[in-house]
């Protein structure tokens, strides 16, 4: 029986892995998701069977929790809307976190039942991890829900105050790991202190930067969920949470390059986009454009850029989009997409959007390959992006966002922004974009807009 036992975790390391690597490609992804979910759902029933050998758990309280679960999660995902995908992806890492912080706390309180590990200082670890990545997700989820307004959650003096924080816990996690114990007292007080700093390093990162905090915070989810796989003698949780933690790490770093920030400051909060000088005014008038006008100058181009951000997600445009490029395709017109690294709400939200439209991945450019395509381009057209064409962070030194890399659209002939109004994006901050001479916008929701241009192009036979 026991060689059995042995036997699942490793199949499911191997679907787990394999998931993986096909969820790196849209075609594959798919699949992989299938391979990653049955390989987890092996790793949940060896984790409830697996102790039953040796020990006297409690099927009621391990059926409730998965029914209850089970419900939730189903009744979250067919409600959530596209749009709120990545506020239900922190949750979700938050609750990551509180359950390795709670599979200490078990160890703590009754350790003798889980497995024999007995070294106090990476269960302290683990409890701070978990807490950390709790209440960060949590303040991660209510900033963008936009439930929490940055303007709430600024703390002086962040940066000295998380190394304060910081430096408590390493030294208790050190002393009590020498000590072996700890009362209730003390336990009590080092989980208030794992909770501020989930707080205290999440609450004054605000605008453009949060993406580099989220995949952080799922990286620490990751950590946790691989000492509680050692902590539980878990193999497959301690495997998985190696996976989530080491690639969350490198798309940190990723998003790290993508923003132009340093991994230390993000760790100590001290990139809050709040604390600039104020920006510079914007001068200018902003020019418009008809469909109908912009079906013609599309129509005669050559080369046509389409630069997605959240507002095609929120109008749910991309398979408008993908119909627009056949049919310019078709008219003998070039049309490629530039996506950047933190356009959208998520890591990879345009990529899944247009994924999900059927675009071919290699028309998809990155960050470096699009600002060479777009100094060739006709047209651009930015469809519900802000923040990431905003030519402020090349321009303005008080700007929140300035040091950012973007999406250079102003190097081509002619950029046509959709959007709905002038009101700013994610990072709050007027775009001088929308300004310049070469700028001309096309107010509306995005998909209405991009039917509009449709049906102009196919009735006018351009
Ligand atoms: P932005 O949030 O900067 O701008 C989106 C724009 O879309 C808005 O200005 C809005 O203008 C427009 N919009 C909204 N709805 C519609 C609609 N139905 N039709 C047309 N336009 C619409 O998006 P970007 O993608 O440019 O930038 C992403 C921002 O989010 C960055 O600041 C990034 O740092 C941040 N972020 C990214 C995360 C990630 O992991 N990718 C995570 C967290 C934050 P209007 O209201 O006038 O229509």
């Amino acid at each position: 029986m026991q060689i059995y036992f042995e036997l699942f975790p490793l199949i499911g390391a191997v679907l787990l892995i394999m998931g993986l690597r096909n969820l790196s490609h849209p075609k594959t992804a798919v699949k992989g998701n299938s391979q990653a979910a049955i390989g987890i759902a092996i790793g949940i029933l060896v984790a409830i069977f697996y102790p039953l050998e040796t020990t006297d758990n409690n099927y009621l309280f391990i059926v409730i929790g998965i029914i209850t679960g089970s419900v939730i999660g189903y009744i979250a995902a067919k409600k959530v809307a596209m749009t709120a995908m990545p506020e239900m992806v922190s949750l979700f890492n938050g609750l990551g976190g509180l359950s390795a912080a709670f599979i200490s706390l078990v160890w703590l309180f009754n350790h003798h039942t889980i497995g024999d590990f007995k070294n106090m200082a990476i269960v302290l670890l683990n409890l701070f991890l978990g807490f950390v990545a709790f209440l960060g997700s949590m303040v991660a989820y209510g900033k963008l829900s936009g439930k929490l307004k940055d303007r709430y959650t600024k703390i002086p003096f962040a940066t000295i105050l998380n190394l304060i924080i910081l430096f408590i816990a390493i030294v208790a996690i050190i002393y009590f790991g020498v000590q072996g114990k700890l009362t209730l007292n003390e336990l009590i007080l080092f989980s208030v202190i794992s909770l501020i700093y989930g707080y205290t390093f999440v609450a004054p990162i605000g605008g453009a930067d949060m993406p580099v905090v989220i995949s952080l915070l799922n990286s620490l989810t990751g950590i946790t969920a691989a000492i509680s796989g050692i902590m539980t003698d878990n193999k497959l949780m301690l495997l998985g949470g190696i996976l989530v933690g080491s690639s969350g790490i490198i798309l940190t770093l990723l998003m790290c390059n993508a923003m132009n920030r340093y991994l230390w400051s993000v760790i100590f909060g001290s990139f809050s986009s709040s604390a600039k000088a104020k920006e510079q005014a914007i001068e200018g008038n902003v020019k418009t454009i008809t469909p109908a006008d912009l079906a013609i100058q599309l129509a005669y181009s050559q080369k046509v850029a389409f630069i997605p951000g959240y507002g095609m997600a929120v109008a749910q445009a991309q398979k408008v989009v993908k119909e627009m490029e056949d049919l310019l395709e078709e008219k003998g017109v070039e049309v490629k997409y530039c996506i950047h690294p933190v356009a959208g709400r998520m890591p990879g939200h345009m990529n899944v959007l247009l994924a999900e439209a059927d675009v071919s991945y290699d028309k998809l450019l990155d960050l470096d390959e699009s600002n060479e395509y777009l100094k060739q381009v006709d047209v651009a057209i930015v469809i519900g992006a802000n923040d990431v064409v905003n030519p402020a962070a090349k321009e303005d030194p008080n700007s929140k966002i300035y040091g950012m890399p973007i999406l250079d659209v102003t190097k081509s002939k002619q950029v046509v922004v959709l959007k709905r109004s002038m009101n700013p994006g994610y990072a709050g901050i007027q775009n001088p974009l929308f300004f310049k001479d070469n700028t001309k916008m096309l107010f509306g929701d995005a998909k209405e807009s991009l039917l509009e241009i449709l049906t102009e192009l196919k009735e006018a036979d351009l």
